[in-house]
């Protein structure tokens, strides 16, 4: 049976410019401006033409004190840049050219004050249009503001004002003024997405300077977001994402607490390698869903992308992607500067994780349904057209396939055979591939660390998932909340199950990573230093604090805690040492409740 779909509600991500980096979880609000529909009529007599400069005269003495008014609020909230965008527009206001422009065609042509306002806006226009500076150019929003405020207040009409709108909402807009933006810091708009817009416009500038995660430039999400829509709004990798699914949402909301946590705070020496006190280096991954993510993940310090989630490659999608599709996106990714190797996982589609395409069958225990490689093995043709793809993108820049879910030697077996196939009719074709592609299994099905002796001679390393490996171990559904208060990665069998993974490793001579997200947990650093992993990789934001620990300890010293947390029995007493451990030791770094 097909899942069943509100078509309505289906997961929608747009990608525009991110011009104000957070993270931001919400209900949409449609902010409908007022676009006034401009009345035009001729003044039959000079009393008329004088009653229709006084009447904008008062207009404009009406569009000044409003403008002062929103001054003042800013000020008093201490917005430095925003008020000052205000003042732009005051003096628009009094501008000479401005009045006189527009009082010459009131008297000259007997035109209404709208309809003479209008045509000294269009001047404007005209001649911003000429200005190659594209900053310069988007000046013209300001007149154009400017514009409307004075429209407005002479026919009397009611423009949505952002003060009408409810706190903590997401604004969706065709576009926003500077003013409007400004504005939004009074009345504590969580963030906004528009159509329009670009990185230089006074809208971005605002944004940031209020710290409103933003993204501008979208074209058309006014078109397909209603107010009350659920969003998701990433104001540094440009995403919007509408009617997120579950585990989207899960996965933001993780995004979202640790950017609160850490903001920019370590960015400085996040560039720092990872390297211990008795100089043993540790390499740095970052976990990614999009690659619009690559440059945040440079930014926080990731050496590499240690995962590429690529199921999310096939989102909303009413065809599948294609191998082109895949590997444009490959490339993009393996050529993107800061990033010395990619780890590409092949689609982890199944489980809890819902896609429009390919319809994947309604399942009682889809944990443990047909997902990740099984899934692979029964689409072959689907599984190759991606690894097509991905070994066309090695001839670019350092790749990393790894495969997720394998459970067994024969899984490895036939995803190693479909590669090599797949390898051998490109290079039939003359189409070249990267000459040092590694193939790597992650390990998160038990059953996979208890063969991990013979994987490890199958493959060039080794990633733990332990976001799986933990939900299998302990029999606990990582998305049902009414168990997570069993998930434990300090859990002793958790422990020793990666003990085992790092030693069969190690013993074959191949790499091993942890790339779940308790390898992105400062919490746990020192432990998965003693266990002697050659990667962690992680959400990007959290890398700074680990790379900090990683730099302010040992191998020895990490050594001896991880030996002595085993030697206790129960979980409760693991944590409560490890915990009790690390606040001693890093008494900055974690809060000691
Ligand atoms: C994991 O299971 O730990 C993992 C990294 O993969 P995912 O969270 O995508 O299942
Ligand atoms: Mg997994």
């Amino acid at each position: 049976m097909a899942i069943e779909e509100d078509q309505t509600k289906r997961t929608l991500v747009l990608k525009g410019i991110g011009v104000s980096p957070g993270i931001v979880i919400g209900k949409a609000f449609i902010f409908d401006q007022f676009d006034p529909q401009i009345t035009f009529y001729r003044l039959q007599d000079d009393a008329l033409v004088s009653k229709e400069i006084d009447r904008l005269e008062n207009a404009l003495r009406e569009s000044e004190k409003q403008l002062q008014e929103i001054k003042h609020k800013l000020q008093d909230m201490g917005g430095e840049e925003p008020s000052y965008i205000i003042d732009v527009h005051i003096m628009i206001l009094k501008d000479k050219m401005f009045l006189n422009h527009t009082l010459d065609h009131i008297r000259d042509m007997r035109v209404n004050a709208e309809w003479a306002l209008r045509m000294t806006v269009e001047k404007y226009k005209k001649l911003f249009d000429k200005v190659e500076d594209d900053y310069l150019r988007g000046r013209f929003s300001d007149i154009q503001y400017v514009g409307q405020l004075v429209i407005r207040n002479l026919s009397g009409g009611k423009r949505e004002v952002i003060a009408d709108i409810n706190k903590g909402v997401v604004v969706i807009a065709t576009d926003l003024s500077p003013a409007d933006t400004a504005q939004m810091m009074i009345h504590k708009v969580l963030g906004f997405a528009t159509d329009m817009g670009g990185r230089t416009s006074h809208t971005a500038i605002v944004a940031q300077s209020i710290e409103i995660p933003a993204v501008v430039g979208l074209e058309y999400i006014t078109k397909v977001v209603r107010t009350n829509d659920d969003v998701i709004i990433d104001g540094a990798t440009g995403l919007v994402i509408v009617h997120p699914d579950p585990e989207i949402l899960n996965r933001y909301v993780e995004k979202r607490r640790h950017f609160l946590e850490l903001h920019e705070e370590f960015l400085h020496d996040a560039i720092l390698p990872a390297t211990t006190r008795d100089h043993r280096q540790v390499e740095i991954g970052g976990n990614i869903e999009f690659v619009e993510e690559i440059p945040s993940a440079v930014s926080h310090g990731a050496e590499g992308i240690g995962l590429y989630r690529t199921e999310f490659i096939y989102i909303n999608r009413e065809q599948l992607p294609t191998e082109e599709d895949h590997f444009q996106i490959y490339r993009h990714l393996v050529e993107s500067q800061g990033i010395a190797w990619s780890t590409i996982r092949t689609f982890d589609l199944g489980g809890d994780k819902f896609f429009s395409k390919p319809k994947v069958a309604k399942e009682m225990n889809p944990q443990m349904g047909l997902r990740a490689i099984r899934f692979c093995l029964k689409e072959i043709e689907m599984f190759k057209t991606q690894l097509r793809a991905i070994i066309r993108a090695s001839a670019y820049g350092k790749v990393r396939i790894l495969f997720p879910m394998i459970s067994g030697i024969e899984e490895i077996h036939q995803a190693k055979r479909i590669f090599s196939e797949a390898k051998a009719d490109l290079l039939a074709q003359g189409i070249s591939a990267g000459e040092d592609i590694e193939i790597g299994v992650m390990i998160e099905v038990p059953s996979a660390v208890v063969v991990a002796d013979a994987l490890a001679r199958e493959v060039d390393f080794f990633s733990i998932g332990t976001n799986d490996l933990i939900q299998y171990v302990l029999a606990i559904d990582r998305i049902n909340e009414r168990v997570t208060y069993l998930y434990e990665p300090l859990h002793p069998a958790v422990l020793r199950m990666i003990r085992q993974t790092v030693e069969a490793g190690h013993r074959a001579g191949i790499r091993v990573a942890m790339c779940g997200e308790m390898a992105g947990e400062p919490m746990y650093t020192m432990i998965l230093l003693g266990m002697e992993l050659d990667e962690l990789s992680m959400n990007p934001v959290l890398i700074p604090r680990v790379k900090r620990i990683i730099r302010e300890t040992t191998i020895e010293e990490s050594k001896a805690l991880l030996k002595r947390a085993m030697e206790f029995n129960s979980a409760v007493e693991i944590r409560e040492f490890v915990e009790k451990t690390m606040k001693e030791r890093f008494p900055g770094e974690f809060t000691s409740s």
